[in-house]
């Protein structure tokens, strides 16, 4: 054993995927050291508490961490139930955290705010694989310097939400208007007050902004005078709404469906090709200058919801050596697997070390992070990433390159028809029809049948959605 051995691996961020990754750390009797920002575990999770997800129980428990947690007599949730952000976090993780070997190394009110290597700065080469890392983080007691052997970002992306702009900038007054919400706030709870009777903007096209869209519509049951306009950069819908039945994961599917029919049922006013130039505060209203349809719009709302996706924060990461892919932001070989340019329903290889690798040695990037800004992140890949590398980290190499994982179909496409390459879908050609994920699906539903579900060209593959 080298001296490093001995040292814990630091886990950034007690999510999902960060808790599993130091539930295989203590299966492969590795110490882990969690440090979680927030006050509790999954606290990205429990600021989209009210949200049910579209993933039944069964696809949202680690293996490793059902073991450990099987040990303790754990009531395990029932398979097939679609639990809320908030279940995942009190029936599962908080259970996890509770584990005695996790428990003594998780801080929680913990903040990274920078990684190195331990006496070396960026610059220094030799021997720097030797070296182990030092963590810095501030909690409630003040900043302090942890030396561990290796490292797992599994920090997510929630708190980078993107802005409002189609150039990737916040427009004009964008920051500075208290009438802009991001990620899915709970308008139908806890927000009500403000939604209710209300004009909204809801601005992006994902199953989140869906989410926001359908949970308004509750309030218009209760106050007609809720008006939701729902703004895409997208020219049409078909895409955004085309998983429906086909979609494996059902409540994915009837996010979709539901979506539809609202927009059919005039509960919606849809604005299609849409690019917003700037707000302004007038009369305790946000006026919204736009683009839409090809035409200059005006619009008045009483709030602005922004669900244009997440990017990952590397700002703590400066001292390292990662490389990202420069559009997608995800490790160089994981970034063609997940461009929403190339991959019209998200069709992910199953993927490990291999792919998760940075030039710094034993530091790694995992789950939602992992994706950049791909927004089709699914916990079980993470949970088949942290198996892998964690495999890798404790010396099993076979393990870690034997990557697997399979996940239901989706129906869903994001990507605009005709753009991806000759295998750029499921292994195959581009698609060939708006509700299709590849040319073979697309065969197969124009003859009447339920899609070909795009089999994967080899092994075992997953299919992941626009995501949310
Ligand atoms: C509304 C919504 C619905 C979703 N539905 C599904 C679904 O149905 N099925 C599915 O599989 N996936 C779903 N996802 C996607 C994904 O699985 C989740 O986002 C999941 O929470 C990702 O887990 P994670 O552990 O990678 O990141 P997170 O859950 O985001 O956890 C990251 C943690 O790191 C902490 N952190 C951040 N920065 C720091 C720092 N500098 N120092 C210390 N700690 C830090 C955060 O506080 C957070 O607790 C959904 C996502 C959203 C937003």
């Amino acid at each position: 054993m080298t001296s490093n051995e001995s040292l814990p691996v630091a886990v950034v961020g007690a999510g999902p995927v960060g808790l599993a990754a130091a539930a295989r750390l203590v299966v492969r009797g590795i110490e882990p050291l969690i440090l979680e920002r927030g006050a509790s575990v999954g606290a990205a999770l429990l600021e989209w508490g009210h949200v049910r997800v579209f993933s039944p129980w069964k696809y949202n428990i680690d293996d490793a961490a059902r073991n450990l947690l099987d040990a303790t007599g754990w009531a395990a949730p029932v398979p097939d139930h679609l639990p809320t952000g908030r279940e995942i976090v009190e029936d599962y993780l908080l259970p996890l955290s509770g584990v005695p070997a996790i428990a003594r190394g998780l801080r929680l009110g913990a903040s990274v705010t920078a990684v190195a290597r331990s006496g070396f700065d960026k610059v220094s080469s030799i021997g720097r694989d030797e070296r182990p890392f030092v963590v810095r983080y501030s909690n409630g007691d003040g900043e302090h310097d942890a030396i561990v052997r290796a490292v797992i970002d599994a920090s997510g992306t929630w708190g980078q939400p993107n802005p409002m702009g189609a150039n990737g900038l916040p427009v004009r007054g964008e920051r500075f208007s208290d009438r802009v919400s991001y990620g899915i706030p709970d308008v139908a709870g806890t927000r009500r007050a403000d939604f209710i009777g209300k004009r909204t903007l809801v601005v992006g096209s994902g199953h989140s902004a869906i989410n926001v869209a359908l949970a308004l519509m509750e309030l218009q049951e209760t106050d007609p005078r809720t008006e939701i306009f729902w703004a895409l950069r997208h020219h049409g819908v078909d895409r955004l709404l085309g998983g429906g039945l086909n979609d494996q994961l059902p409540e994915r599917g009837a996010l979709g469906l539901a979506a539809k029919r609202a927009i059919v049922d005039g509960h919606l006013n849809m604005l299609t090709s849409f690019s917003v130039q700037g707000l302004t505060s007038e009369d305790g209203r946000v006026s919204i200058e736009a683009q839409a349809g090809g035409k200059p719009l005006r619009l008045g709302v009483d709030q602005v919801v922004v669900v244009t996706g997440f990017r990952p924060d590397f700002a703590f990461l400066r001292e390292l050596r990662i490389e990202v892919d420069p559009a997608v932001e995800a490790p160089p070989a994981l970034a063609p697997l997940i461009d929403p340019n190339l991959h019209s329903c998200g069709t992910v290889p199953p993927h490990g070390v291999e792919e998760l690798g940075h030039p710094e040695k034993d530091f790694y990037i995992v789950g939602s992070k992992s994706y950049g800004r791909a927004p089709t992140f699914l916990m079980k890949t993470g949970y088949e990433q942290v198996r892998s590398v964690v495999a890798e980290i404790a010396g099993d190499h076979a393990s870690a390159r034997s990557v697997e994982l399979v996940l239901p179909e989706t129906g869903v496409c994001s990507a605009v028809v005709g753009s991806a390459p000759s295998g750029g879908c499921c292994g195959g050609p581009a698609p060939a029809a708006v509700d299709a994920c590849c040319a073979a699906d697309a065969v197969a539903k124009s003859a009447g049948k339920s899609g070909c579900g795009c089999p994967p060209s080899g092994g075992q593959s997953e299919r992941v959605s626009e995501g949310v």
